[in-house]
């Protein structure tokens, strides 16, 4: 398959690219890392007359430690979010990651760019909702920053402007002591019928916070609240781990495709809540 014609940019500030944004607007598509959108131009599910290529700015890579938070450029190569000493401050990230598609891909693609995508089965946008992340989009009036719980709007839509990009994402790096990520796919690498992330803040045996997000269940990821609620104040094993995970897979309505019935995503969930508190209990910290 060949893409539909289109014009190429490689603007080299941000500026600029904002500038073609506001000129061809919903005509116009940024590229990144190109592991998503490319596939989608060749099926000609994408035909944008203007391709701005973000790849010409370098203030658009890196990952900063401001102490409270880590904030990742969206530029930003997803293997090297995964291999950075600095993300060792939170590893659920790099264990996120280490499921999204395979090396190759993720050396290409975009930290950002996986996020923007907003895929429902993407790990990183369950991820980000599951760290309270927030999201930085720059536009002509300057940069907005929108919590990870406003930014996922529906199926492979996000509260971005056609006129802004996302910039970068802040991460808190006080998180809860224990976590797990996990998900089911049907090859290493496959997009997850369904996956959840995982942190919690356990004292005494006690669930003092609780913090579950899916993905691949809904149009777009989503945090369990009910079953999270449910388990504070609680030790979350037994019988109370199987009731968090019945409120959790009974809170969700997943639609079938040809990758699995929403019956099966549904119990899926509740399977997946249920390995991945436990492990998040044996692991005990973010270490
Ligand atoms: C075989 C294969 C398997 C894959 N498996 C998985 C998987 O298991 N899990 C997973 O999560 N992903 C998977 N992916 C997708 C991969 O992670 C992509 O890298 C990611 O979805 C898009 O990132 P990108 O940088 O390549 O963005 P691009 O493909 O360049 O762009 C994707 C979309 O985001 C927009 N965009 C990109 N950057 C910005 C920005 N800074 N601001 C605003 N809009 C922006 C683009 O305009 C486009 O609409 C897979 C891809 C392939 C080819």
């Amino acid at each position: 398959m060949k893409p539909a014609p289109f014009k190429y940019v490689v603007p080299d500030t941000v500026d600029e690219v904002l500038a073609l944004q506001a000129e061809h607007e919903d005509e116009a598509k940024v590229l990144a890392g190109g592991q998503s959108l490319v596939a989608l131009m060749n099926f000609r599910m994408a035909q944008p007359s203007v391709l701005i290529d973000l790849n010409g700015l370098t203030s658009l890579s890196g990952i900063e430690n401001g102490g409270p938070v880590i904030e990742i450029k969206a530029l930003t190569r997803q293997l090297e979010v995964e291999r950075s000493a600095t993300m060792t401050a939170l590893p659920i990230v790099a264990e996120a990651l280490r499921h999204v598609a395979h090396v190759a891909i993720r050396a290409r693609g975009t930290f950002g760019g996986n996020i923007a995508h907003a895929d429902p089965a993407s790990e990183l946008p369950a991820l980000m909702l599951a760290l309270e992340a927030e999201m930085v989009a720059t536009g002509p009036d300057g940069e907005r920053v929108i919590p990870a719980a406003d930014f996922f709007k529906g199926y492979f839509t996000t509260s971005l402007e056609p006129t802004e990009i996302l910039t970068s994402v802040r991460i808190p790096t006080k998180q809860p002591g224990a976590w797990a990520f996990m998900e089911l796919a049907r090859r290493h690498g496959d997009f997850a019928l369904a996956g959840v992330a995982t942190l919690l803040d356990v004292e005494d045996g006690r669930c003092r916070s609780a913090r579950i997000a899916l993905f691949g269940v809904a149009d777009t990821p989503v945090r369990a609240t009910e079953a999270e609620a449910f388990l504070v104040g609680k030790d979350p094993v037994g019988e109370v781990l199987e009731e968090a995970a019945r409120i959790t897979a009974e809170a969700l309505n997943p639609s079938s495709d040809i990758h699995a019935p929403g019956a099966y995503r549904k119990k899926l969930s509740s399977v997946l809540v249920k390995r991945a508190v436990t492990a998040a209990l044996n692991r005990g910290d973010m270490g």
